[in-house]
C-alpha cells in the first residue's frame, strides 16, 4: 500500500520520537516483520511498519491520532521480530507520551484513564490490583454497569482477587516511579 503523508502543515516528529525513545529509526528498511507479528495490526488503520515509514516521510502532529497508539498491548513482539534491533515497541511508547502531551488522544480517552488506572495500582500496590484498577475505571468513565456480569464467573474462577497481594518489592517500584516523574519534569 502506498503511504503518503500531509506536508507542509506541520513539522515532522521523527527527532522528538527518536530522542524520547533512544531508538535510531534510519535503519528500518520496510521489511514488515514488525507488522506480520503484530496482535493488532489487521485491526488498526496503520501498522507498526507503516507507523515506521510514515516516521521517515516526515509526518507531524497527525501521527499521534493514529489508533495503534491506543490499540498496542506493548506485547514487544514488533520489537523482537525486527532483524535491525529496533526497539518497535519503545517507538508506540514514545508516541503514546507525545500524543497525550500534546492532548492528543482526545478520540481515546478510556484507554488513556485505564492505563492511569492501571499504573496508579502498580505505583501503590507493587503490582496490579484488579478490584482497584477497575473501580479508578468505572468512576472515571462512569460506565459503572459495563462488564459486571463476568465479575462472578471470574471471581468463582479465581481469575480476579478480592484482596491484594502485595510485591515483596514496593520500595523499587516506588523508585522506579519516581525516577521516571523526575525525568518527565526535567523534560519540560
Ligand atoms: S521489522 Fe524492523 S526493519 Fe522491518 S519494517 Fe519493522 S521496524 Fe522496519
Ligand atoms: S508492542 Fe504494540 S505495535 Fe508492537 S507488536 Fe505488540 S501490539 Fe503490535
Amino acid at each position: 500500500m502506498a503511504v503518503t503523508v500531509k506536508k507542509g502543515k506541520a513539522q515532522g516528529i521523527i527527532n522528538e520520537v527518536q530522542q524520547a525513545s533512544g531508538v535510531d529509526m534510519s535503519v528500518c528498511f520496510q521489511c514488515k516483520k514488525c507488522s506480520s507479528g503484530c496482535p493488532v495490526s489487521k485491526l488498526v488503520k496503520s501498522p507498526p511498519s507503516e507507523i515506521m515509514r510514515r516516521l521517515h516521510l516526515d509526518a507531524g502532529d497527525e501521527l499521534l491520532d493514529s489508533d495503534i497508539l491506543w490499540m498496542c498491548v506493548s506485547c514487544e513482539t514488533c520489537s523482537a521480530r525486527c532483524p535491525m534491533g529496533i526497539d518497535v515497541a519503545a517507538v508506540m511508547d514514545a508516541l503514546r507520551h507525545l500524543a497525550l502531551e500534546k492532548g492528543a488522544s482526545k478520540k481515546e480517552d478510556n484507554v488513556s484513564l485505564f492505563n492511569r488506572a492501571f499504573l496508579k495500582t502498580v505505583q501503590i500496590f507493587g503490582r496490579t490490583y484488579d478490584i482497584a484498577m477497575i473501580a479508578a475505571y468505572k468512576v472515571g468513565s462512569r460506565k459503572f454497569m459495563g462488564d459486571t456480569e463476568k465479575f462472578p464467573s471470574m471471581l468463582k474462577k479465581r481469575k480476579i482477587a478480592l484482596l491484594p497481594k502485595l510485591s515483596g518489592d514496593r520500595k523499587t517500584t516506588r523508585r522506579i516511579f519516581k525516577k521516571a516523574k523526575e525525568r518527565k519534569e526535567g523534560a519540560k
